[in-house]
């Protein structure tokens, strides 16, 4: 799965519409890692965002990429996706959607669905807490592990 161009630029606008609103400046840093996780379909965590924009920023360090991130969760700008994983990985699409999840590979694939986003909350999460948004994580096997596992099956890779 891929992002379409006119995606990014719009993920990209949206980006620098609101750090103008926020007064946020906006550094070719922090251009390059929002569009870095813009282009992307697969929710990387900070470490493959590091190493992917240092080869477009050699300059760049390790620590820019993590504070960066951090701040632009802060700002509401990306979001995390927690508690799925070790290591938070981050979420540039603004659109309401869901996750599947591949429980062998860690694959996080967007997906939509108008079923899902009109899901009825339990009355009885009042007791719990206040509610700003839900989201549906669906965990399985993707097709690739899938593949890999019948490969296994009929006797190891070939
Ligand atoms: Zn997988
Ligand atoms: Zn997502």
């Amino acid at each position: 799965m891929t992002v379409s161009k006119v995606e990014i630029e719009h993920r990209v606008q949206a980006f620098v519409q609101t750090c103008r609103r926020r007064g946020l400046k906006i550094t070719p840093q922090r251009m390059e890692i929002f569009r870095e996780l813009a282009a992307s379909t697969e929710h990387p965590d900070a470490e493959t965002v590091y190493q992917r924009v240092c080869q477009r920023m050699p300059t760049l360090s390790r620590d820019t990429v993590y504070r960066t991130l951090a701040t632009l969760e802060a700002e509401g700008l990306i979001r995390k996706v927690e508690p799925l994983f070790e290591r938070a990985r981050y979420d540039p699409n603004p659109d309401r959607h869901h996750h599947f999840v591949c429980a062998v590979c860690g694959l996080v694939s967007d997906f939509y669905s108008e079923a899902l986003d009109r899901l009825p909350i339990p009355s009885s999460l009042e007791s719990v807490g206040t509610i700003d948004s839900a989201q549906v994580q669906v965990r399985g096997t993707c097709l690739a592990c899938t593949r890999d596992k019948t490969k296994m099956r009929r006797g190891g890779p070939q």
